[in-house]
């Protein structure tokens, strides 16, 4: 059987734990607020009180989806939250995270980023075994194979043998058995940070900036292949796969986190201001303004300004009350949803040949209406740049992008997609440059190569 990309979630997750932490619903909310970029489908949260634990969870923003859960008074030692955006898989809310399970030992909370690839083949045998599954998540498979373990081999040996089986992508935040644990696949493909609060606290989340959120300093990255276990008596590592190569996904960088993060050491504001300095370097144009698609074009082009002395000018006018417009059913309906979200700003415009940058081209829809906007605006040229590579293929690992044969860039050469984009010349950040804005590391770069770390085609 050939794995099809079935549960592809874009996510992010929170964790703290604490002797006394005050207030412990609103630090989760607080800092899973810091995290809605990353997932707005559904919100959930799960607090720990000794061994046991509840969860609300509710559909949309976190507002929306824990407003009326009466979660301001409860008290707790530990607490995860998580935010999710599904593409293709059940959107109900039983699917919605964390996941909650009710063990011998006492109770287990589940909250996970990633995808993994072997969930279907994992399940089957478990099936065969008689488990029974209420969705098509491959975080039940998680917490059910946890569960399983867990009251022969205890928590942390049951998680131990999990992972080991489970291959993919993964940040996982865990409350069991009175502890908070943090997991992080071999390849650390999916982001996952520990910091501290003024009072000590520990903390997980998917981003830097969700530690901000509630006063928290970043102490350091979760390792690839690391278990955190965080109790009553501290912190202590467990590595679980040693062998493994870091190759953290390189779009968390170009598009998907917030820019006032830090993930494995980099900022992802720099590294983002850095794409923009090289693509200035790559391909030379007159030009009288630079002008960067909102959110994560403004930064590649305020370093493309920077390195080229070309005046960066505010020139898109983004709504705020709108969210990601990416997945939308049909074609028309997305056309309509760029328009609604961003508006060129027409006396800032008028008359001018334009640098237009945007961190990467999909399907290659939303360019094409904001190039045809540029001009209705009075644009004498439009140049346009990605600072991302060509994306040509599908990523299996968590970040939503299409399959190959809707992707622009795997379906067309450049000189064709330059004419269907109606723009004036076109560059992509050469994949060299890119690495060197993330300062020569190794990353997953899947979607422009098509290597992955871990086979995204699982035989059973
Ligand atoms: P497209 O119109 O299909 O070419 O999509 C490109 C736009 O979608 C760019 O402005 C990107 O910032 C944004 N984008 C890229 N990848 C994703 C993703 N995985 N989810 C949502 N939006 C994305």
């Amino acid at each position: 059987m050939i794995y099809s990309d079935k549960f592809n979630d874009e996510c992010g997750v929170f964790g703290i734990y604490g002797k006394n932490v005050k207030n412990i619903a609103s630090t989760v909310y607080y800092g899973l607020y810091n995290l809605q970029h990353r997932g707005q489908e559904s919100a959930g949260i799960s607090i720990m009180n000794g061994k046991e634990i509840e969860t609300y969870k509710g559909m949309g923003l976190i507002p929306n989806a824990l407003h009326d859960k009466g979660i301001e008074n409860l008290t707790g030692n530990a607490a995860i939250g998580h935010v999710r955006y599904t593409t293709q898989g059940n959107r109900l809310l039983e699917s919605a995270q964390p996941f909650q399970q009710h063990l011998k030992l006492g109770s287990i909370a589940v909250a996970h980023n990633g995808n993994l690839v072997n969930a279907h083949v994992i399940r089957e045998l478990m099936e065969e075994a008689g488990s029974t599954f209420a969705t098509d998540s491959d975080t039940e498979v998680i917490i059910k194979m946890i569960g399983r373990k867990a009251t022969e081999d205890g928590i942390i040996n049951a998680i131990r043998s999990t992972v080991n089986a489970i291959k993919g992508s993964y940040a996982l935040v865990i409350l069991a058995d009175g502890k908070l644990i943090g997991v992080r696949d071999g390849f650390g493909i999916r982001p996952l940070v520990l910091g501290q609060n003024k009072n000590g606290d520990y903390c997980l989340a998917s981003e830097s900036c969700a530690l901000d959120s509630i006063e928290a300093t970043l102490i350091r990255d979760v390792n690839p292949g690391e278990i955190v276990v965080i109790d009553e008596n501290g912190i202590k590592s467990i590595s679980f796969e040693n062998n493994n190569k870091k190759m953290p996904c390189s779009f968390e960088y170009i598009y998907f986190a917030r820019p006032d993060s830090i993930m494995d050491g980099i900022s992802v504001y720099n590294s983002r201001v850095k794409a923009g300095m090289y693509l200035a370097k790559q391909k030379h144009v007159e030009a009288d303004i630079v002008v960067g698609v909102p959110d994560s074009g403004v930064q590649a082009a305020i370093g493309y300004a920077k390195e080229s002395g070309i005046e960066f000018v505010h020139g898109l006018v983004k709504n705020k009350y709108v969210g990601r417009t990416f997945i939308k059913p049909s074609q028309e309906l997305r056309e309509q949803a760029v328009r609604v979200k961003l508006n060129p700003l027409k006396s800032a415009i008028d008359g001018k040949r334009i640098i237009l940058v945007d961190d990467s081209l999909v399907r290659g829809t939303t360019c094409k209406i904001i190039i045809k906007m540029m001009r209705r605006a009075g644009a004498k040229e439009v140049h346009f740049r990605l600072s991302s590579p060509i994306v040509k293929y599908p990523c299996h690992f968590g970040i939503d992008t299409p399959n190959s044969d809707e992707l622009i860039g795997a379906i067309k050469t450049v000189d064709q997609i330059c004419s269907e984009i109606g723009a004036d010349s076109l560059d992509y950040l050469s994949e060299e440059n890119l690495l060197k804005s993330l300062d020569n590391s190794s990353y997953c770069m899947g979607c422009f190569t098509g290597e992955y770390p871990i086979s995204p085609t699982i035989h059973k």
